[in-house]
């Protein structure tokens, strides 16, 4: 039991608001699944300034800098704030969902080498570069206008970015927010896929529970579909650090009651409120356009290794804090949501889904592990009204990475995965037992808790035949 955790109902746990909390926290679980240490983190988001309804954890929730991953909470714009740890150091972090249609069976018996080719063309491991050399200007228009920026540069198609959150462009980013650093950081980082929990993997869709809406998304059985996980790198690794340390030395005394100092934040109606606001849409951007160009990267390889056309299904970013509307209390009001570890799940008929999704929702993405099924989910009504339009990412860390590496060999990871055959191609061994599927929840039980729950539905199921890591 956890002190002050009450059972609203089936898989909605609930701490009522006391001493700093300004709202409710509610926990969205079942029992097992659930982090209880995570718990602590998600209380002391409830007394953030501006805070609206309550702050809501996913069941893949667990410890993260200061807010938790698998963390929602939403500000007024007007008494709120934002916070850099409420995003997380990989700005736009998200997942990308790729297709081939009905061509399994090439690409089974070619996946050593598709594997080994994507391998090669794409920059992979802590700290990588790329060879794009793209100039400080090319940056500067690629920061500032998303993937829309790299499809012009050949990168892609036009008809993309309909697949994209936000069409893969945010609004109010000014490049003279962001560092030198930052940008000396990640204009050469741009274009690569980055170490540890990123990865690209090639997967055969498994199961489909809806037939109507995975053949609206481009998806049926027996399809391949290929994820691509990764953020803005040093960009926005670089971009959190700044401001944290800006609002550090800038906002004591706004910051001098926090229950915890990583939770360290700028009013959002400020200077320095909208100037990370500003610098973290400039990261966002260049998240979109680095899941653009690895796409790039991808179809090239399919295609010159079997003569296949490769898709875009959806793109998510799971770390953000963005402007939304929602109706409080029979008010509509505008609030910056903070999805940490969470994707939006925008249901049918929401204004800022594009022709294609308006009545299906849109497609949510929820990887599992290199060693066990991912999901695609439809968004829902009911995430609109109930988590501000939110759900979960993944399965959720179960182990940390120095326990990972404790209790788990790397010679039975690879083993393990060899039996269900999946291909790995790692940079790092010490990454392949930090990323073992054991360190993971079960995304079964996961998928389970938001589908009940009615946040997002089930799709479809697919599962890996070979995975590339960091
Ligand atoms: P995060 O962004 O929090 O690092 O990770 C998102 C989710 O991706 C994790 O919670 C985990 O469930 C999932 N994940 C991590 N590694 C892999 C992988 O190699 N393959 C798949 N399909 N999912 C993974
Ligand atoms: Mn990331
Ligand atoms: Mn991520």
């Amino acid at each position: 039991p956890v002190e002050g955790l009450e059972k609203v109902d089936k898989y909605i746990y609930k701490i009522r608001k006391a001493g700093n909390m300004r709202v409710d926290a509610i926990i969205l679980s079942d029992w097992e699944t659930l982090d209880k240490e995570a718990i602590e983190q998600i209380k002391n988001v409830a007394t953030l300034p501006g805070i609206l309804k309550a702050a809501y954890a996913m069941p893949d929730i667990h410890w993260g800098y200061g807010f938790p991953i698998g963390g929602v909470a939403a500000f007024d714009v007007e008494d709120g704030i934002i916070s850099p740890g409420g995003v997380g150091f990989d700005i736009n972090c998200g997942v990308r969902m790729l297709v081939v249609k009905g061509s399994s069976n090439i690409v089974k018996s070619n996946i050593d080498t598709i594997i080994k080719r994507i391998y090669e063309s794409v920059p992979v491991g802590v700290g990588e570069t790329s060879e794009l050399n793209f100039s400080k200007n090319d940056f500067k228009r690629i920061v500032t206008n998303g993937a829309k920026e790299v499809i012009k540069m050949g990168f892609g198609y036009d008809e993309d970015l309909e697949r994209i959150e936000d069409y893969g462009h945010i609004q109010n980013c000014d490049f003279s927010d962001v560092s030198e650093e930052a940008i000396k950081r990640g204009k050469d980082e741009l274009g690569t896929l980055g170490a540890g929990n990123h990865f690209i993997e090639i997967q055969v869709v498994e199961e489909v529970y809806d037939e109507k809406i995975a053949k609206v998304f481009g998806l049926g059985k027996g399809d391949i579909t290929i994820l691509i996980h990764t953020g803005s790198r040093g960009f926005g690794h670089q971009i959190a650090t700044d401001y944290i340390k800006i609002m550090r030395d800038n906002l004591k005394e706004h910051n001098k009651n926090l229950p915890d100092k990583q939770l360290i934040n700028a009013p959002f109606n400020s200077k320095w409120g909208q100037m990370y606001y500003s610098a973290m849409n400039c990261a966002a951007n260049y998240a979109f356009a680095n899941r653009q160009i690895i796409t790039h990267l991808i179809r090239k390889v399919f295609k010159s290794v079997a003569g296949l056309d490769v898709k875009l299904v959806y793109d998510v970013a799971h770390n953000i804090a963005k402007i939304e509307e929602y109706e409080i209390d029979g008010k509509k009001r505008k609030v910056i949501v903070h999805r940490k570890g969470a994707t939006r799940a925008f249901g049918p008929g929401n204004p800022h889904l594009p022709e294609i999704f308006k009545e299906t929702g849109q497609p949510v993405i929820i990887p599992g592990s290199m060693g066990t099924a991912s999901y695609i989910l439809a968004g829902t009504k009911k995430a609109e009204e109930m988590t501000f339009g939110s759900t979960a990412h993944g399965a959720g860390r179960t182990l940390g990475r120095r326990e990972a590496t404790r209790e788990l060999s790397v010679e039975r990871v690879i083993r393990e995965l060899d039996k269900k055959g999946v291909k790995l191609l790692a940079k790092s061994k010490k990454g392949i037992v930090e990323e073992a599927p054991e360190a993971y929840k079960d995304v079964d039980k996961v998928i389970k808790v938001v589908d009940e729950l009615g946040i997002s539905l089930k799709v479809a199921k697919c599962v890996p035949i070979g995975v590339i890591k960091g």
